[in-house]
C-alpha cells in the first residue's frame, strides 16, 4: 500500500535498515493478555524515529521464521530502553512467541520503519482514534503534539472492549490535567460493536456539528473497522492526506 499512513510493512521493510539486536530490560502486564516489553539495543543504538514508527520483529518459529511489525510505543526523547506494547491474539503464534520472552532474553530486529508518523505539533485540531493496544503509535504522537504548552486542540477518543484494555489511563488523564487543551475521552464498548459506534462518535462531533473540515485524524486499530472510519471522513470532506490510519 502506497499512500501515507497506509503501510505494508511486513512485506518490505526489513530489507531496508541493518538487522539489530536487543535485550529485554523490563517486562510489564498490563493486564492478562497485554504486555509491554522495554528493549535495549546492543552493540548500537536504535536508528532515530519518529513518533508513530515500529520495529519488525524476527520470530523464529518452528514453523518457520515469521517477521511482525509493533509499534514504539515510549517517545524518542526518552531513549533507550523504548518500549513495544502488544496483546494475545487468538490463534497468534507470533505474538504467543513474545509472550515467552523474559528479561535477559534478545531478539532481532530491523528498524524503525513508518508512514504512519507526526513528527512536529500539528497547525490544525487534531484528533486521535485508537483501540485498544492501537493507542501504541499514538502514545508519542500525542505527546510530540502536546509537547508546547500552547497549540491547537488535541483530541484523544480511546474504545476498547474491557476497562482494563485502555492502556496508559493514568498517564492521558495527567495529561489531559497539564494541557487544558488535550481532551482525552475513553470509552468501554463491545468488541462487536466497537468501531461502529466509533463511528457514530466520530460522525455527530466531527462530521454533523459543523462544515468545518480542516482538521487532522489518526486512526489505529485491528480490522476493516479502520478503513470504515477513514472512508467515512474522507466522504464527510475531509482531505485524504488530513486522515491518516495504520490498520493491523
Ligand atoms: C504497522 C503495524 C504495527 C503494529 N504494531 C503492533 C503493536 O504495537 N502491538 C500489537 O499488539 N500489535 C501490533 N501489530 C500487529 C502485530 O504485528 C501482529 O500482527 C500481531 O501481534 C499478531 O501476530 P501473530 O503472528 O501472532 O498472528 P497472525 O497470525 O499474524 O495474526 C492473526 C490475526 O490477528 C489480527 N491482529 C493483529 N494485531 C492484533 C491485535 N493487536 N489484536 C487483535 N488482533 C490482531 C490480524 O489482523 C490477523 O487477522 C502491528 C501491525 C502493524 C501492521
Amino acid at each position: 500500500m502506497t499512500e501515507p499512513g497506509n503501510l505494508a510493512p511486513q512485506a518490505s521493510a526489513p530489507e531496508r535498515r541493518p538487522a539489530l539486536r536487543a535485550r529485554i530490560e523490563r517486562v510489564h502486564d498490563h493486564c492478562a493478555d497485554t504486555r509491554s516489553l522495554w528493549l535495549r539495543t546492543i552493540g548500537g543504538a536504535l536508528p532515530r524515529f519518529s513518533p508513530g514508527m515500529f520495529i519488525s520483529v524476527a520470530i523464529p518459529l518452528a514453523e518457520g521464521a515469521r517477521v511482525r511489525p509493533y509499534s514504539i510505543a515510549s517517545s524518542a526523547e526518552d531513549g533507550e530502553p523504548f518500549e513495544i506494547c502488544f496483546n494475545r491474539v487468538p490463534n497468534g503464534a507470533g505474538v504467543a512467541w513474545l509472550f515467552e520472552r523474559e528479561t535477559g532474553d534478545e531478539l532481532d530486529f530491523t528498524g524503525p520503519f513508518g508512514a504512519f508518523t507526526l513528527d512536529r505539533a500539528p497547525e490544525a485540531e487534531t484528533i486521535f482514534i485508537a483501540e485498544g493496544t492501537g493507542v501504541a503509535p499514538i502514545r508519542p504522537m500525542a505527546h510530540r503534539a502536546l509537547a508546547e504548552r500552547d497549540g491547537v486542540p488535541i483530541h484523544l477518543i480511546y474504545a476498547a472492549d474491557r476497562a482494563e484494555h485502555l492502556l496508559y489511563r493514568d498517564e492521558f488523564e495527567r495529561l489531559a490535567r497539564e494541557r487544558p487543551r488535550f481532551r482525552f475521552a475513553p470509552h468501554v464498548i463491545p468488541a462487536d460493536s466497537l468501531w461502529s459506534d466509533l463511528g457514530r462518535i466520530v460522525q455527530r462531533r466531527w462530521l454533523d456539528a459543523d462544515a468545518v473540515r480542516v482538521r487532522n485524524f489518526y486512526i489505529c486499530g485491528v480490522g476493516k473497522g479502520v478503513l470504515a472510519l477513514r472512508d467515512r471522513l474522507r466522504a464527510g470532506g475531509y482531505e485524504r492526506r488530513s486522515v491518516r490510519y495504520e490498520q493491523w
